[in-house]
């Protein structure tokens, strides 16, 4: 068997695996989803969304897309957070970017990358943004990491820049906006306490779409 047909193969023992455990767990599945998590996170194949978290099907509103960037005029990221906060009404947004990225990597070097260039700009405005302190990390894995992290949280911020977050959050008090990095290292998934609050209050000085 190839790897292709081997898809399919997996695809029945994982329905198996299901049906085991709940005999209606599709007849559940098909009536609808409340997920309580909307997950933003890097297409890598090596960073999963709900394996590495232990989360079921209907748990989490997953959008993935390289470096997991939520650039300001992206109608696809806009579009899903507009309908996980607004229809969906999650109770946690979460941005995930991991270690090793080849996203951000590519991002960090001066070279034309051709149509990825306006993408991974995001990603040097990150860079620009924190020039500051990027440029005093010496080891170059070290500074890597940092952009890595830097980047969730400038991509959260952009969260936080929406009119359906403020809108809702001024509401609800709900989603909470949390910045994650997976370690692919040790598989280990860090909380970088993102304060989404005290950047929700400085970002509306400019940014208030919330009334
Ligand atoms: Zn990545």
């Amino acid at each position: 068997m190839n790897f292709y047909q081997e898809v399919f193969e997996k695809n029945k023992k994982w329905i198996k695996e299901k049906e085991a455990t709940d005999a209606d767990f599709f007849k559940h599945l098909a009536e609808g989803q409340s997920p309580e998590i909307l997950y933003i996170g890097c297409s890598d194949s090596r960073v999963t969304a709900e394996e590495m978290t232990g989360m079921n099907p209907g748990q989490m509103f997953v959008h993935r897309n390289i470096a997991n960037l939520v650039p300001n005029n992206d109608s696809n990221s806009a579009s899903v957070i507009e309908y996980a906060i607004g229809a969906l009404d999650v109770k946690h947004v979460v941005v995930c970017g991991h270690y090793f990225c080849g996203g951000v990597k590519a991002a960090m070097q001066a070279k034309d990358l051709g149509i990825l260039n306006p993408w991974l700009r995001n990603i040097r405005d990150v860079y620009r943004f924190h020039s500051a302190e990027l440029n005093t990390i010496t080891d170059e894995e070290e500074k890597y990491k940092r952009l890595v992290e830097l980047n969730v949280e400038e991509q959260c911020t952009n969260v936080l820049k929406t009119a359906i977050f403020q809108k809702h959050y001024n509401m609800n008090k709900t989603p909470t906006v949390h910045g994650w990095v997976f370690d692919i290292k040790t598989g280990k998934l860090i909380d970088l306490k993102f304060d989404f609050e005290e950047k929700l209050k400085s970002i509306q000085e400019i940014y208030n779409l919330g009334k």
